[in-house]
């Protein structure tokens, strides 16, 4: 059975911590995805729309400033989704989304093993007071018990508290020292993935409110990517921030991450139905 895949935009900046923009992230994707300066195809062969069941809901209409309204409009968007055995495929907006997406899939699969595409951990117990800031949202996860396996990779600005916090979560961090494809786990299903764009390298996606140096190439995340085989119940990509991108190589880029999460979408949930 082919899998039915949603595009959701969720245009929020309310959680992230240093300078706004990533609510722009959303339209700057689907310009992108949707241009003519590209194609729908994927690499394995299958092309969007014609092998490849997206369906772009567009925008969350989020207040940005009401927590508890959006978490609300949120899961109702998965619900949504989930009534026609439909798989979120979330555009962000700051990485605070991934908690009450990840909680809105636990409430109908249990927990989930998720895949985590980021510079930073985001295990903050809070962040400047927010415990719902971008830099805190796989902590929320984690005590919620949401997940069995959180794996990171491409984290290369773990501090302290983090580094404690990883420790009590059991949370598995993917060293970029010697980074190789391989060094990540195949996890079973369901599996959540999560791409915060600022997990690329810089040179790559300069689009970003928090650019780290020494990240993963573009190539290495679609190859940890394709040899992940389980069922896949939700994806997201955040971080975007259009207002620092330059000539939309980073929305162009995160166009290609959502035909390629598209396309893995419908080969692992294809043979394997969630
Ligand atoms: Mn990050
Ligand atoms: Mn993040």
């Amino acid at each position: 059975m082919r899998p039915t895949i949603h595009l959701i935009g969720l245009p929020t900046d309310q959680n992230s911590s240093f300078e706004r923009g990533a609510a722009l992230g959303p339209a700057a994707i689907r310009n992108a995805l949707w241009s003519d300066r590209g194609n729908l195809s994927t690499e394995g062969g299958l092309e969007i729309g014609t092998d490849i069941e997206l369906h772009d809901k567009g925008d969350l209409p989020l207040s940005d400033v009401d927590c508890t309204a959006d978490d609300r409009l949120i899961a109702d968007a998965v619900g949504a989704a989930l009534a026609v055995a439909g798989v979120p495929l979330s555009l962000g907006g700051d990485h605070a989304i991934t908690y009450p997406l990840v909680a809105a899939l636990a409430a109908r699969h249990g927990p989930v093993n998720i895949l985590h595409f980021d510079a930073h951990p985001d295990l903050y117990a809070d962040f400047e007071g927010n415990p719902r800031s971008h830099a805190s949202p796989f902590a929320r996860i984690m005590e919620a018990g949401y997940a069995t396996r959180l794996v990171q990779v491409g984290i290369r600005t773990l501090t302290r508290h983090c580094r404690d916090q990883a420790d009590r979560f059991g949370v598995e961090i993917i060293p970029m020292t010697g980074f190789r494809p391989d060094m990540v786990p195949l996890l079973d299903g369901p599996l959540y993935i999560s791409i915060d764009i600022d997990g690329i390298d810089p040179s790559e996606a300069p689009g970003v409110a928090h650019p780290e140096p020494g990240g993963l190439t573009l190539r290495e995340v679609l190859a940890v990517l394709t040899r992940q085989k389980a069922p896949i119940v939700g994806a997201d990509i955040v971080e975007l921030n259009p207002s620092r991108d330059l000539n939309d190589v980073t929305a162009i880029l995160a166009a290609k991450l959502v035909r390629e999460l598209a396309a893995l979408i419908h080969l692992n949930n294809r043979e394997q139905p969630i």
